[in-house]
């Protein structure tokens, strides 16, 4: 049976996210891969990803478009990456702020210092069996995790990669860079 994913449309790097869900769902006919930018759109979704971008920008605009409790309730799987993983959290050191509070962990925006803008490193990740080429951009860090919070990968800044539920955040990007490993790991862990 085909899966539909949603890439929350708002702001950030969403053609990236559409291309990368596309291509891991390949093979499996009848898949579509949309994007979301009201309540209505997130209706018959699996999974909804929330890119990378900025936070605080998204943030308002998920309040403009009436968002903020149909995103809160959302009852499929949610990618979330970079900004995405502020927005998913429940506690963020930075006001301007709203967060979705589906992933109970504290996040730090931009962690690793306005000198180091991005940065590529070769990350182990639980699960996977060789190291992903992870991309930080202004990357954030998750500082404190709540019960159910799976810790997937941490570097010495912090938390980046967390597992919770049928939820998964993680500091970098990986719709960048056509390696589609936690895509499939994410699809998987929701079954579909
Ligand atoms: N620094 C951004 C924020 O906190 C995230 C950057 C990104 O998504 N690449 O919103």
């Amino acid at each position: 049976m085909g899966v539909k994913i949603g890439v929350l449309a708002l702001q950030g790097d969403v053609a990236e996210h559409i291309t990368a869900f596309r291509e891991a769902l390949a093979d499996r006919p009848g898949s579509t891969v949309v994007p979301v930018r009201h309540a209505a759109d997130l209706g018959d979704l699996d999974a909804l990803a929330i890119p990378g971008g900025e936070s605080s920008t998204i943030s308002r605009l998920i309040g403009k478009n009436g968002l903020y409790e149909p995103l809160a309730g959302f009852e499929g799987g949610i990618f979330a990456t970079c900004a995405g993983m502020v927005l998913v959290a429940d506690r963020v050191d930075d006001p301007r702020v709203r967060t979705l509070g589906l992933i109970p962990m504290h996040v730090a925006r931009n962690a690793f210092g306005r000198q180091v803008d991005s940065r590529e490193t070769s990350l182990n990740i639980a699960g996977l069996a060789d190291p992903f080429r992870a991309v930080f951009i202004r990357a954030p860090v998750a500082t404190e995790i709540g019960s159910g919070v799976e810790v997937l990968a941490r570097i010495p800044e912090g938390i980046v990669v967390v597992r919770h539920g049928r939820h998964m955040a993680f500091a970098f990007h990986p719709e960048l860079g056509g390696d589609l490993r936690l895509h499939r790991t994410f699809l998987e862990g929701l079954g579909i």
